[in-house]
């Protein structure tokens, strides 16, 4: 499609046009973010600058991102940038895209320190570093170390970091491999959204998801229970007693995780619901 001298309007019409064709849910909202990305505008510029023509240049590189994203590749990698608790993400392949179901996650934890003291925590499987990076912006922590088991995730989140101007520790560690020992039985909450598809549900995933995410940040194993397994049981280990583990867990994983945290001694096990009214977090108390 030609897009030279043709308006801001016209060319946005297009290009919802073609991500409906191709069957893009929310067409309307990407071609929009896709549009201000290639233009250079906010959303109101956009709006404003209707009817003025948009440049070649520009037009030439919304061309490439609607392309990219009608062969599936999601509009977050696309843009390189997206949000999480109203703070700015650097995305992009290798590394899960903060997802706005994990914000149940981190209200969770801050609401339990209104009433708990938690000061250190770890996060494990950081990817973009999206969960500790919110608990330092919007709580009160003293230590917040996150692992991963990827470099790559690793160097997006150090980036996130430091741009949104929060202090962790992070170490590249197959979960509690590479953590400080001087932490062990010390750390007064543990947290993780780690990979819980099922294996067997994978190639069941929307393109975008299975073509694009790394795989490593999805595939819980067989039942998909294989992280929250490891990590209660060794969480013991790191936690100080009376320390908090908090999961996200897919909408189905809720009784499962009820019983493995009784299983490992936990106590005020609870659920906690996202807005869809689905199961989300699971978490529980180390007993002594
Ligand atoms: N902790 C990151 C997030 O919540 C990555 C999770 C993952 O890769 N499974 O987005």
């Amino acid at each position: 499609m030609n897009q030279k001298n043709k308006t801001i309007g016209e060319v946005l019409r297009a290009g919802k046009a073609r991500l409906k064709a191709a069957g893009k849910e929310a067409y309307a909202f990407e071609a929009e973010l896709l549009l201000e990305k290639a233009a250079g505008l906010n959303r109101t510029a956009l709006f404003l600058l209707d009817g003025e023509n948009l440049s070649d240049e520009a037009a030439e590189l919304y061309e490439g991102f609607l392309s990219e994203r009608e062969q599936g590749r999601p509009t977050q990698y696309i843009l390189g940038e997206w949000e999480f608790m109203g703070l700015p993400f650097h995305v992009g392949e290798g590394v899960l895209i903060p997802r706005g179901d994990t914000e149940v996650l981190v209200e969770t934890i801050l609401e339990k320190q209104q009433t708990e003291s938690l000061k250190s925590i770890l996060d494990i499987g950081t990817g973009s570093g999206c969960i500790p990076i919110s608990l330092g912006h919007y709580g009160k922590f003293e230590n917040i170390m996150a692992v991963d088991i990827s470099q790559k995730a690793l160097g997006y989140a150090a980036k996130n970091a430091a741009e949104n101007n929060i202090t962790i520790d992070f170490y590249e560690s197959d979960l509690f491999s590479n953590v400080p020992k001087e932490w062990q039985g010390k750390l007064d909450a543990i947290v993780s959204n780690p990979p819980y598809i099922p294996k067997m549900d994978i190639e069941e995933l929307m393109i975008e998801v299975k073509d694009f995410e790394p795989l490593n940040a999805l595939d819980g194993g067989e039942d998909g229970l294989d992280f929250y397994r490891a990590i209660v049981e060794q969480g013991r280990e790191w936690l100080k007693d009376g320390g908090w583990l908090f999961f996200e867990i897919g909408y189905d994983q809720g009784e499962a995780l009820l019983s493995l945290l009784s299983e490992f001694g936990y106590t005020e096990i609870g659920l906690k619901q996202d807005l869809a009214g689905l199961d989300r977090v699971a978490f529980g108390r180390k007993g002594a």
